[in-house]
């Protein structure tokens, strides 16, 4: 049986040591249009801040593939899946599957108001995206950042790292909306505005162009904004072209079952790609989670996926900032604030049960509140 995946992600990854805890017979093929071995995306920050090598943020080396007899190939684009004879297609030929799992995870998103021929202006998702930002930033002094999320302002402050004087602009009139409250919002930006990065709230980007060698930013109440510089950070959108007239089921993602199976027989979807009961996660503990399921599925083994918790963790140098689950008030929600100094935490209760938790300052509980709330969530 030869089971083939596509990509080298997270998804990829631990859907493949899945399958090799039971099977180390079958042949499993891994197709990536990266160049690199399979590296930590969640540290490239980091890497783009200068303040890690490359090396040190790859997860598994080409050793690994060979001793667990895993042919990777890279550098190779898929550029279509043929169910009726069981095929992949794309830059390297033809290649037939048994058993498929697309883990081909997801790009930046690109508003309408990007364009390609735009210089100076890019997206962070790739080592190869981090290299194009470091060459440019290494001969600008001016950034701006389009999208306050948690990415928006991680590169805003790898890029304060490089001795740049970033912006973010940010659509909402707070920072992560969806991560925090008014009042966590503000303590955050406060703490932000102390590490070098300036903020623009509430401001809606019409037009981006390039004048006099910078980039121009215009907004739609008539102002504008210029910097050496701008990156695009506004969400994700799923690697799914290559499945234009497949019959694989699409929404927004790949639609997948509690066994990680597609409407397809034997193919499968995990990670950034895969759409679950409506939901497309796109963190990297969710597509560890539905990847490993998935290659259980594939082995034959027993084995279902109910969901992940949403979390997110800051990662900026002496800030400490989590949300965990859901942090929503409905009419039955109740909270519970407690600020103290720098530091404030937030407890939200449904039924008197925990459902999501706000932490500034002091994220010693991350983890521990992460398994309470997935416990009350059963
Ligand atoms: C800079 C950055 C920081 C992040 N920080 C965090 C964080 O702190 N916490 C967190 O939880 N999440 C974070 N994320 C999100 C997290 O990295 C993703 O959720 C996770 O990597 C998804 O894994 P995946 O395996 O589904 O997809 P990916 O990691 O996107 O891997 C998919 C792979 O498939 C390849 N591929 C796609 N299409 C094709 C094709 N047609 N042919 C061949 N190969 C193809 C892609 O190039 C890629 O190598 C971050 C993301 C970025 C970009």
């Amino acid at each position: 049986m030869r089971i083939v995946i596509i990509g080298n992600g997270i998804a990829a990854t631990s859907a493949a040591v899945s399958i090799r805890e039971y099977d180390m017979e079958n042949g499993i093929t891994m197709l990536s249009d990266e160049h690199a071995p399979f590296y930590s995306r969640p540290r490239l920050t980091e890497y783009l801040a200068g303040k890690v090598a490359f090396e040190k943020i790859v997860i598994r080396d080409e050793t690994w593939y060979a001793k667990n007899n895993i042919e990777l190939m890279q550098g190779v684009r898929v550029e279509s899946v043929d169910p009726g004879h069981r095929a992949v297609t794309g830059s390297f030929g033809l290649l037939n599957y048994d058993r498929l799992l697309i883990a081909s995870g997801a790009s930046a998103a690109l508003p309408s108001f990007y364009n390609s021929h735009l210089e100076h202006v890019f997206t962070l998702r790739t080592k190869e995206d981090a290299d194009r930002i470091a060459a440019v930033a290494a001969r600008s002094r001016t950034a701006v950042i389009i999208g306050g999320g948690l990415l928006g302002i991680e590169t805003a402050y790898a890029l304060a790292e490089r001795g740049l004087e970033p912006t973010v602009i940010e659509v909402f009139d707070r920072l992560l909306p969806r991560q925090l409250d008014a009042e966590s919002a503000n303590m955050l930006q406060d703490m932000l505005a102390q590490k070098g990065l300036h903020f623009l709230l509430a401001q809606q980007t019409a037009s981006l162009s390039n004048e006099y060698g910078m980039v121009k930013i215009s907004f739609k109440d008539d102002s504008a904004l210029s910097a050496d510089m701008a990156v695009i950070s506004a969400g994700i959108r799923p690697n799914i072209s290559f499945l234009k007239n497949s019959q694989v089921e699409v929404g927004h993602g790949i639609i997948v079952d509690t066994r990680l199976r597609t409407n397809i027989p034997d193919i499968y979807a995990a990670g950034d790609c895969a759409e679950f009961k409506g939901k497309i996660y796109g963190i990297w503990p969710a597509a560890k989670e539905e990847g490993e399921i998935a290659g259980k599925v594939i082995a034959g083994q027993e084995a279902s996926y109910h969901g992940s918790l949403m979390s997110a963790k800051l990662k900026v140098a002496s800030i400490d900032m989590a949300s965990v689950g859901d942090i929503t008030i409905g009419s039955q929600t109740r909270a519970e604030s407690r600020r103290d100094g720098s530091s404030f935490r937030k407890l939200f209760y449904e039924n008197e049960k925990l459902k999501g938790a706000i932490l500034i300052g002091d994220t010693t509980d991350y983890f521990k509140l992460q398994r309470e709330i997935a416990q009350s969530a059963g």
